[in-house]
């Protein structure tokens, strides 16, 4: 009689696999809280003018409700945290109530 509680080599595999899986996606989109700061973006910088950057989205003409770069898709900062990473600026950091017309809803 074979126990109950023990399982396959199949099904230890797979949940192996799911495992890693599930710790790459949670590592991959873990803020990075504890980078140090880089440089910030200007919002005069050609790159930033090319997408309408500005450090206030409340100051921006495209920006829906709620729309900023804290709730964009594309930023990589620290939940909280005044600035952060944003994917299209390798290098700066962007305000986290900025926003600019590249802001995509994060999934
Ligand atoms: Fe901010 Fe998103 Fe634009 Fe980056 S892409 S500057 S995070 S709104």
């Amino acid at each position: 009689m074979t126990d109950p509680n023990l399982i396959s080599r199949r099904q230890l595999l797979r949940r192996l696999a799911l495992g890693v899986s599930v710790a790459t996606v949670a590592l991959a989109r873990a803020p990075r809280a504890s980078a140090a700061q880089l440089p910030l973006l200007s919002p005069g910088a050609q790159d930033a003018k090319a997408v309408h950057y500005v450090e206030d989205a409340s100051q921006a003409k495209g920006a829906t409700a709620g729309a900023n770069c804290a709730s964009c898709g594309l930023y990589a900062g620290a939940s909280g945290s005044a600035q952060g990473p944003c994917q299209i600026f390798p290098g700066k950091d962007v305000k986290a109530k900025g926003w600019c017309s590249s802001w995509a809803p994060q999934m």
